[in-house]
């Protein structure tokens, strides 16, 4: 980014405010040009460049920003009110935004820059064209521009003063209340936060789509093109069902021509935005593309393809016969391997978006998109629920529908435990799918491939198990030498896991049952409700108890983060935290708030009274044997046998797996790797990000070797080592974990077979190996 002295306006790093002008020119940018000219102008450039018929543009640099800012003296202005906002007091920040955003709109444009926008204009065509005005983001450490203010755009602009006013609006755009808040919370320096605008000709495209250079998920060399009338928001936004072209790049062939019947496009308004309507009949079935403009599309496909050396995911239009490429982008699929979701019925259908496959099987329905916990009470039976991230206030809804489709999480996100747990196929982390799906639209979830596809593909009636449906073990269950237990989190799913003939449940995570209730612990202390608290503990439980008698049970104590609290009744006393994983939660919340800790404990001292010796205790997010000795003590002062009752440890941060041996001296019974932590905490990955989901490494070296020396010691003391992270579900890691010594796997329920028989299979190598060795001898 470009980093401005403050006051002088002086650019200290990039290049001087001398060497780059006002304008450039879309053919003079390259990549490199990102803080001039900021992402968008930066990737239009590029495919510029590489000869792509890209409409015709101009960027207004971050620099002429810049000296509109020092030159009108607004630089001072505006720093003088943002130096003092308290971004957290809502009426103050609103106003402070307003006042710097007039501001902006109303200083004067210096007649330098005035006159080379006028003159770019003039140039781009003789008489006023219509043009879209732009926002590009020059921060590459923006995360999200949109957060940050940077994404303004105005539509269908003509004439000179309208065009200058909108380059002004959209630098004004930069000052919105909730850009400067994000600003503030990211630490960055607002004197130093800058703007690029690009204004281009709007191609109202007479018809439009996509297009896939190589085929999204076989990753083979046809390209696959999706056209219709109007413009190309119909096609992306999946309103309408495309023509469909497949283009053979060996053969350099058509080899595969549908016409869909297109009822509907999108188009201008006239004014500054677009409209829905439908389309005359006479088009409705006609041919989009013909055979020349897709073998032109095809080709400038290959052309991005080669130069980004990956399959990209291009945009185009076409206006009185020229295409235009409006935008190309990596495809993320390929190298899935096909055939393992839905089988290759699905290879033609159309991808809406993708994430990862978080709970497996397959479900057809409508769309419904949720955006606040609140209107959960529009989900019907059989819905796809779309949303950002689910909540646990949100599990009655999940409970109805036939798949789970989220923008954020990873594969140990709410949504994503639960759906498994509830038997829901569910797609998690597609960033977009609350924005490019629509409520009503009928679509396929894919949750072993994470792929949502338009309409009903493959005949794929719903495979999902619903929490209550039972198991089929098929024939007489695998006994194996290391157990083979299950985690459960709601009690609903209780019949279901021991159904799978699991050796015990590893994992219970109570948090869920108390959580569904929409109350914090905190308001049923602050409401003196504690019997209803117990209670609701108390019955859960049993549910879960009764369905694996004479199996451990082992119930891990609260572990959710205050932000997971914040929307309940009780929420608003949660604290802030700018880093809740890392926060007041597990353990060390118990610890500090006893009357919480001890609610928890009389539901287990009821449990055990009751005659259920079958349940253990096992502490979450543990870092130093004080923590266990300390809760220990608490526990015993509250009257339990401490040293009779089955009392362990999760191990979840790298402390706990490296003081293993100190946890055994202070008489731990048993630990459980939670992997879901202890890989995020170990290789700083947040297992909740999206974005860095690709480098969330379950076999990370680093983590295999503090599980590994874990393992060791807990052996030599004689003590009970298991996992319940979501590694232990897959049976690569199995085989590694049982290689290794690991006496137990916790799996999730639908992975239970699959664990269960690569355990046996290693278990037999393992023997058989040793026999071979000796009989060698
Ligand atoms: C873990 O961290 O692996 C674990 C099982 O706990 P949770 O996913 O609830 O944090
Ligand atoms: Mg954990």
């Amino acid at each position: 980014m470009i980093i401005l002295k403050q006051g002088g306006g002086e650019i200290i790093s990039g290049a001087s405010m001398k060497d780059v002008p006002n304008i450039l020119w879309l053919e003079e940018i390259r990549k490199e040009d990102i803080a001039s000219v900021g992402g968008k102008g930066a990737s239009l450039g590029e495919m510029a460049s590489i000869g792509l018929p890209v409409p015709p543009a101009f960027v207004v640099t971050a620099q002429a920003f810049r000296r509109f800012l020092v030159e009108t003296g607004l630089e001072q202005k505006i720093f003088k009110v943002s130096e003092n906002i308290d971004v957290e007091n809502n009426a103050a920040l609103e106003k402070a935004a307003d006042t710097i955003k007039a501001l902006v709109v109303k200083a004067k444009m210096p007649a330098a820059i005035k006159d080379d926008v006028r003159a770019s204009y003039k140039k781009m065509a003789q008489k006023d064209l219509i043009v879209a005005v732009r926002s590009s983001a020059t921060a590459e450490d923006l995360p999200d521009a949109s957060f940050a203010g940077q994404q303004e755009t105005y539509l269908n602009i003509k004439g000179e003063a309208a065009l200058l006013a909108a380059v002004q609006n959209c630098w004004a755009s930069l000052y919105g209340a909730r850009a400067i808040y994000y600003r503030a919370k990211q630490g960055f320096e607002e004197h130093t936060v800058n703007i690029a605008v690009v204004v281009q000709q709007l191609v109202h495209s007479e018809k439009a789509g996509v297009m896939f250079t190589s085929h999204p998920i076989s990753g083979e060399a046809t390209t696959i093109i999706e056209g219709s009338w109007g413009l190309g928001e119909a096609v992306v936004s999946g309103s309408v069902s495309p023509d469909h072209y497949v283009f053979d790049q060996k053969t350099e062939t058509i080899v595969e021509t549908n016409l869909a019947n297109k009822k509907v496009e999108i188009i201008p308004d006239g004014s500054h935005g677009t409209k829905l309507v439908p389309v005359d009949p006479a088009r409705q079935d006609a041919r989009v593309l013909s055979n020349d403009e897709i073998a032109k599309l095809a080709m400038y496909g290959k052309i991005a393809e080669n130069h980004y050396g990956v399959p990209q995911d291009v945009e185009w239009g076409i206006v009185a016969g020229t295409i235009y490429i409006l935008q190309s982008r990596p495809i993320t699929t390929i190298g899935k391997k096909e055939g393992k979701g839905m089988s290759g019925q699905s290879k033609d259908a159309k991808i809406l978006v993708k994430g990862q496959g978080a709970a497996p099987g397959t479900a057809t329905g409508k769309v419904v998109i949720i955006r606040d916990v609140k209107d959960t009470g529009a989900v019907k039976e059989g819905d796809i629920l779309v949303t950002r991230m689910t909540n646990p206030d949100m599990v009655p809804a999940m409970r109805k529908v036939a798949a789970i489709v989220t923008d954020e999480g990873g594969m140990t996100c709410h949504a994503a435990i639960v759906s498994r747990e509830l038997g829901t196929p569910a797609v998690v982390g597609t960033k977009t799918a609350t924005q490019q799906l629509t409520n009503g639209q009928l679509v396929t979830v894919d949750g072993e491939m994470g792929l949502v596809y338009e309409g009903a593909v493959g005949g794929a009636a719903t495979t999902k198990g619903g929490a209550t449906a039972p198991v089929v073990t098929g024939s007489a269950p695998i006994i194996t030498a290391t157990s083979v237990k299950v985690n459960v989190s709601i009690p609903e799913a209780a019949a279901r896991a021991a159904a799978t003939g699991a050796d015990g449940v590893g994992l219970l995570r109570i948090e869920h049952l108390i959580l569904g209730l929409n109350k914090t612990p905190g308001w049923f202390i602050a409401n003196h409700k504690e019997e209803d608290f117990v209670k609701e503990l108390y019955d859960g439980i049993k549910i879960v108890l009764d369905a694996f008698p004479g199996k451990t049970v082992w119930v891990r104590t609260l572990d959710a983060p205050t932000d997971e609290f914040r929307n309940m009744q009780g929420g608003e006393s949660e604290p802030h935290e700018h880093n809740p994983m890392l926060g007041w939660r597990g353990i060390r919340r118990d610890l500090q708030s006893a009357e919480q800790f001890r609610l928890q404990v009389e539901a287990f001292k009821r449990l055990w009274k009751a005659g259920y010796e079958h349940l253990g205790v096992m502490f979450p997010m543990v870092s130093h044997p004080d923590q266990f000795i300390k809760a220990k003590e608490m526990m015993a002062g509250w009257g339990v046998d401490v040293e009779n009752v089955t009392l362990g440890i999760m191990i979840e941060i790298p402390a706990s797996a490296i003081m293993i041996e100190d946890f055994l001296r202070a008489g731990i019974k048993f630990a459980s790797f939670g992997t879901n932590d202890l890989i995020q905490y170990t290789i700083a990955i947040d297992r909740n990000n999206e974005n860095v989901a690709d480098m969330y490494n379950p076999q990370h070296p680093a983590v295999l070797a503090l599980i590994h020396s874990a393992i060791q010691k807990c052996r030599e003391y004689d003590v009970e080592c298991s996992i319940c992270g979501q590694a232990g579900s897959d049976p690569r890691m199995a085989v590694w974990l049982v290689e290794h010594g690991i006496t137990s796997i916790s799996a999730n329920i639908d992975a239970i077979a699959k664990i269960r028989e690569a355990v046996a299979k290693t278990e037999k190598r393992i023997i058989l190996e040793a026999a071979r060795t000796r009989d060698a001898e």
